[in-house]
């Protein structure tokens, strides 16, 4: 199937509100990831949810954040097309610093949803940044999603240093004034990996908050951020109470350099010339006897490594978020109601 738009993705949620899953949020920034994602997700028969930060579309774009953006963009697309199942992309905590790029993301339908992250701000500044991003995207079908609570850890450009606790009656207030499609709260979740052992993860207030936002007539998806390091009970318990969205990143960006890490140390014989043997990179070891291996140096082989493991683990987090079997090519887009 290829990319899909924000409305299947709204769809999407629907569904796995009623079905009782969820849908893992997966930061992507360059290809191995990708793939990995792609092939898990194959397998699985999930539809595929990927995100793109302001960070990674800088990185991927070599400085130029809108290029990097566009360019992953068209790489979901491409590798996207032939699949069995659906490929959306969020946008990640972009901020006011690149309403540019939102603006283009819309007008291009790059991308099925976008986060606005205003969550820095005073609670009417939120509401403000928050509506303006919804105006924008009205009636292309982009998705918004917005965030109340500051989440305590590093994302990027993002640093909260004090955490707090997203209130139930300022949600609902939030979502009817910003307009918000999804809404990511905070529950006690940190942004890097959260310590699910140590993290006191309010469940009950996830509980609230949907309590809340039904009674007002909303049945808003909520989001849960910070997501890497939670342990399974902690996951069902959250999306038990509403939670369709689960932001990993920093899980694979473990597993990826845990991966190419053992690779490389494993094969260092064949790619670091030996005590006694010329450094001699420039001339590509041309004078020496020794020689580097080919088939072990060509970033290939280890990239391919990279991507059956992020498969590995994407194939165990997807089936901790109950996704599998989900996709719409499967259950089809009838039930839309
Ligand atoms: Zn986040």
């Amino acid at each position: 199937m290829p990319f899909l738009g924000g409305s299947a993705l709204k769809e999407a949620y629907r569904r796995a509100q009623r079905g009782g899953y969820a849908y893992m949020a997966n930061n992507i920034a360059e290809p191995n990831t990708f793939i990995g994602l792609l092939d898990a997700y194959s397998e699985a028969m999930s539809d595929l949810l990927v995100q793109i930060s302001p960070g990674a579309a800088k990185f991927a774009g070599g400085g130029d954040k809108l290029a990097g953006m566009r360019a992953m963009c068209g790489l979901v697309r491409e590798l996207a097309a032939k699949r069995p199942m659906g490929v959306f992309v969020n946008l990640d905590h972009f901020t006011t610093k690149e309403m540019d790029l939102i603006e283009t993301a819309i007008r291009e339908r790059l991308v099925s949803s976008i986060m606005i992250d205003a969550s820095d701000e005073s609670f009417d500044e939120n509401v403000r940044i928050s509506r303006e991003v919804v105006r924008m995207a009205k009636g292309s079908g982009t998705l918004v999603e917005a965030e109340l609570g500051k989440i305590r850890g590093v994302e990027d450009e993002i640093a909260s240093d004090d955490a707090f606790y997203t209130h139930p009656d300022e949600a609902v207030e939030f979502v009817n004034a910003s307009g918000a499609d999804l809404l990511a709260i905070s529950i006690g979740t940190e942004h890097g990996v959260s310590k699910g052992r140590t993290i006191q993860l309010r469940v009950d207030l996830a509980q609230a908050i949907q309590t809340k936002l039904r009674a007002a007539g909303l049945d808003t998806p909520l989001v849960l951020h910070g997501s890497s390091g939670l342990l399974l009970h902690q996951v069902k318990d959250a999306i038990r109470y509403g939670i369709c969205k689960l932001n990993k990143d920093t899980h694979y960006q473990y597993v990826y350099s845990r991966t190419a890490c053992e690779f490389y140390v494993k094969n260092a014989a064949a790619i670091v010339p030996p005590a006694g043997v010329e450094d001699d990179v420039v001339d590509l070891f041309s004078k020496s006897d020794w020689s580097p291996n080919k088939k072990l140096f060509d970033p290939r082989v280890a990239g391919r490594a990279v991507q059956e493991r992020i498969k590995w683990i994407a194939g165990e987090l997807l089936a901790q978020a109950g996704s599998a079997g989900h996709a719409q090519a499967i259950e089809g887009t009838a039930d839309a109601g």
